[in-house]
Formats: structure tokens, sequence, C-alpha cells
């Protein structure tokens, strides 16, 4: 795949345009932030609240979503997934004119169709590989996340130029943008988070930490070898790959690695991330979670809940409070 950089993006194209940015949450206030930044007229689309006020603090022009999409040539859906589907068809749709371009960060809504688009308006996505703290911290470093573009529609035959000019907006082509599908985009996330960083890395922690202490082991000691440390270990190896990072612990936990790891995470393992990707990718998973969010998310709240009770939790807040920094 090709890497786009800053100079094969063209911040000319967004001149004389207004940026609407519905939500303004994690990715919302970032992206905002840096695209003002850049020199965009940004405007930020929000419900009454928490967002609203925030957004009104940092010096943003702020309004109704339907009044931001009426004002604005470019749509910024930064909303929950989940909630896009029905934002657009009460709030978007009603105010959005041919030529106008609706834009994203994932492409949840548009794979799995709870927005269908008009054919007169494009499609665009960008997509920082990063929560929105990290694509605001770099950005102001004067670096900027990695990120991801691509066109879905493209009404006006400028979709790609677009998408460009937000990424370079939000200083993403400094740090390297791939362009891919929405289909790609959409798939690998979900695989990611739910097999890997997420799910899969959250399950690994538990089960160290629970071994550990079930076997009478001090549940402080087990928090830092099962959890805390595990940032020490994605630094090095976000550094410098998996090598650099054998490199820097001792030959006992290097060997480990090789001896113990295989029997943890067995083929099966990967039989099953094959069986969740079919999941991701045939919509099962979208249909099981759009229909847990539109019922009220009680599930998923229960789960929050249930979290917080956890010993790992309960003792990592402990921890913290004892070493941060007075
Ligand atoms: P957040 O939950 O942080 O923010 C959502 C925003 O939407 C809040 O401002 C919230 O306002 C507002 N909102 C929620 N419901 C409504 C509604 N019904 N009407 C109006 N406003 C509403 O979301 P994220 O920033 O995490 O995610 C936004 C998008 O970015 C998603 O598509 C996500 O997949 C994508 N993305 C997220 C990444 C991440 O790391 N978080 C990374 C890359 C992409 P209020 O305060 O009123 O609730
Ligand atoms: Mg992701």
């Amino acid at each position: 795949m090709d890497i786009i950089h800053d100079n094969a993006a063209d911040l000319s194209v967004l001149n004389g345009k207004t940026i609407a940015v519905l939500g303004y949450g994690a990715q919302g206030r970032a992206q905002a932030l840096c695209m003002r930044d850049s020199g965009v007229n940004v405007i930020i689309g929000v419900r009454p609240g928490k967002s609203f006020d925030a957004a009104t603090q940092d010096g943003f022009k702020v309004m109704s979503i339907a009044d931001a999409v009426k004002e604005a040539d470019i749509i910024h859906i930064l909303l929950p997934d989940e909630m896009h589907g029905p934002v657009f068809e009460a709030e978007i749709k009603p105010n959005l004119t041919a030529g106008k371009a609706l834009a994203c960060s994932h492409g949840f809504a548009y794979v799995f169709k709870t927005i269908v688009p008009p054919a007169d308006v494009d499609v665009i996505m960008v997509a920082p590989k990063g929560p929105g703290t990290e694509v605001r911290k770099v950005f102001e470093q004067g670096f900027g996340c990695p990120g991801l573009i691509a066109v879905f529609q493209d009404a006006t035959g400028k979709a790609k130029d677009m998408a460009l000019a937000m990424a370079k907006a939000e200083g993403l082509t400094r740090g390297g943008v791939l362009e891919c599908t929405f289909e790609q985009e959409t798939y690998e996330d979900l695989f990611g988070e739910q097999n890997v960083l997420c799910g899969g890395m959250v399950d690994l922690m538990k089960y160290g930490f629970e071994t550990l202490i079930e076997a009478g082991y001090p549940a402080e000691m087990a928090y830092f070898e099962c959890i805390h440390e595990a940032k020490l270990i994605v630094d090095l190896i976000y550094e410098g790959g998996i090598q650099k990072m054998n490199s820097v612990i001792s030959n006992t936990a290097e060997w480990g690695e090789y001896y113990n790891g295989p029997q943890i995470l067995t083929p099966d393992v990967k039989e099953r991330m094959k069986e969740s990707l079919k999941r991701i990718e045939s919509g099962v998973f979208a249909k099981d979670w759009l229909a847990e969010a539109n019922s009220g998310a009680k599930v998923l709240q229960a789960k929050r809940a249930e979290l917080g009770q956890h010993p790992a939790e309960v003792v990592g807040k402990k921890i913290r409070s004892l070493f941060e920094k007075h």
C-alpha cells in the first residue's frame, strides 16, 4: 500500500467550505480543534448538554445538528456508531442537499446500512488510527497521528481530494495516511478491537491476574505483573517491533515467551478469531450490537458495572493513586 504524506494533499480544497463536526466527544473535539488550527472553518452540531457546553467553552459556533447540516458543506459525523442511523434519518437527511459531503471516522453505518446516503452527495472517511487524546497531543507536538482515508461515494468528483485535505488539516498526512475501502476499515477495525486490543487483551490480563490471586499471591503484585507492565512492553513494540522488545527484556523472559506463549494461546484461538472475522463480515456482529443498543444497552451497562467490581480494577485504582506524582 502507498503511504500518502503532506505533499499529496491540498488544503485549499477546503477554502470557502464549512465543516460541521457532529458530536463533540473523544474524536469530535480532537478533530475539530486540529482542523480549526489548520485554518478550516469548523462549526459544531450537537444536542444540549455536556458536549454542547464543552464546544462552546472551546470557542466554537455550536448549534443543533439540523442547523449545522444546513449551514455546512461537509458534515463530519462523529457520533457514537449506533446513533448514526437514527440521527441521520431525523436530523441530517431532511437538511441534506445535492453536492454536500458526508464524512465519518468509521464506516460502520454505511457498511451495515444504518445510513443509506442519497446518490447526489459525497461520502468519505477520514479515520485517525488512535484515540482522540492522541490525535490532539501529537498534532500539538507538530506531528500527526497516522490515519486512513476512503471514498464510499463520489458524486462531485472531488471526494478523495476532500478526504485528503481533511486528513492534512488533522495532521494525519504528517503521520502517514493509507487509502482503503469502507469495508476494509470497518471489518479490520472491529476485528482488531474485538480480538486483540480490547477483547483479547483485557481477557488475557484478567486471566493472568485471577490465576495469581487465586493461588494466594498478593493482588498488588499481580496487578503490576499482569496489567501495569503491559504498557512498558507495548511501548517497546510500538517503538521498534517485537524484536526490539525482546532485546530489552531478559533472556529468561524471551525464552519464556517462546516456551509458554504457544501453550497459552493455542491454535484453536486462531480458529475462533477466524469465526469472529466471519461474524463481523457477515453482519452478525453488527446485527447483535444494534439490537443491544436499540433496546437500551442494558447488557452493556450491566457489564460496565460488573467490571468496576473486578479485583483487578479495585486494586488498580488503589495502586495508581499511591504511585501518582505528588
Ligand atoms: P463519543 O462517545 O466520545 O462522543 C459522541 C458524541 O456524540 C458526544 O459529543 C455526544 O454528546 C454526542 N451524541 C451522542 N448521541 C447523540 C445524539 N443522539 N444527538 C446528538 N449528539 C449525540 O464518541 P467517539 O468520539 O468515540 O466516536 C465518534 C466516532 O469516531 C465513531 O464513529 C467512532 O467509531 C469513531 N472513532 C472513534 C475512535 C476512538 O478512539 N474513540 C477512533 C477512531 C474512530 P453528549 O455529550 O450529548 O452525549
Ligand atoms: Mg479502532
